[in-house]
């Protein structure tokens, strides 16, 4: 073989490992700004989550916004984050499944979201749907997607579904009922599935895209998505994952396939390719499997 060709077959492999090996991945925090918990306040979070993410050097992260959340004394935690360089997008107004709204209802919903939000900067044209519910069926979805488009919102799909939000529940529960909590494991619990669900889905998109997508990871502006981030990032960064921007994320060509699924674009893909829907949901997607995993680990001893 000539070392030309040597050198191109060798240029062409790397090329293709790195197409799919890319590893890329970006972090959205949904239901912004939550209140407060027994284990901290919402004002504690807040500040938190803007220190470690700039100790991290997260290039930036989108909060998704729940605007009926909003109060006189908790709007300055959104413009904390836009002040810090973060930016804002649409969770609807009040947290309502589109299925049950119907069409008009929950366009008027994400209309006031819309108004609402416009008094806060580093805004992003993203909306993203509650509970990843699109509409009651398809001819609601395509009108749901048309009434946001005219509002200028694009889909802020996620590719990477979980249950942090049903971890962070737990822990702040036994915070309420006043258990002790072994925070090393709790962390260690949240990271572990959290990169599960990670990879769960990066392998569902190289076996149906044949590549690994720039990614959004669906997380909440949540305790255990404060207290662990450092942990979450650090872990993915030593598996090879670079943390990359929300924008960056949806600029990935399966931004432009018209996808919806409540567990998120990549197992949307799969799904019309034929995957079963059991197959598209992670054993970790699940209250029992959560509640069950903090007793083996025992988190509360
Ligand atoms: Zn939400």
């Amino acid at each position: 073989m000539s070392l030309l060709i040597r050198f191109s077959l060798a240029t062409l492999c790397l090329c293709a490992a790195m197409q799919t090996s890319a590893r890329e991945i970006a972090l959205t925090f949904d239901d912004a700004p939550l209140g407060d918990s027994a284990l901290m306040t919402g004002a504690e979070r807040t500040n938190k989550l803007i220190k470690f993410l700039q100790d991290a050097k997260v290039p930036d992260a989108l909060f998704f916004v729940t605007t009926n959340n909003i109060t006189e004394q908790n709007k300055n935690r959104l413009h904390q984050y836009t002040q810090a360089g973060f930016h804002l997008a649409n969770h609807s107004h009040s947290h309502s499944s589109a299925a049950k709204l119907g069409v008009n209802d929950y366009l008027s919903d994400a209309y006031k979201a819309h108004l609402i939000l416009k008094d806060f900067d580093n805004r992003l044209p993203f909306h993203r749907f509650p509970y990843l519910n699109y509409g009651a069926d398809a001819s609601a979805v395509e009108k749901l997607q048309a009434g946001l488009g005219e509002l200028g919102y694009k889909d802020g799909y996620v590719t990477v579904d979980n249950f942090d939000w049903a971890i962070s529940g737990i822990l702040a529960k036994a915070a309420e009922e006043k258990k002790t909590i072994d925070y090393k494991k709790a962390s260690a619990l949240y990271v572990d599935t959290l990169e599960q669900s990670i990879e769960f889905y990066d392998a569902i998109a190289q076996k149906t895209l044949k590549r690994s997508p720039r990614h959004v990871l669906l997380l909440h502006e949540n305790d255990a998505a404060t207290l662990f981030l450092p942990d979450l990032i650090a872990r993915l960064r030593s598996k090879g994952w670079k943390i990359i921007s929300p924008q960056d994320a949806y600029k990935d060509p399966i931004a432009k396939q018209k996808v919806f699924h409540k567990q998120g674009r990549v197992a949307g893909i799969a799904a019309n390719k034929g995957v079963p829907e059991t197959d598209l949901r992670h054993e970790s997607e699940n209250m029992e499997y959560l509640e069950a995993l903090f007793k083996a680990r025992k988190v509360f001893e």
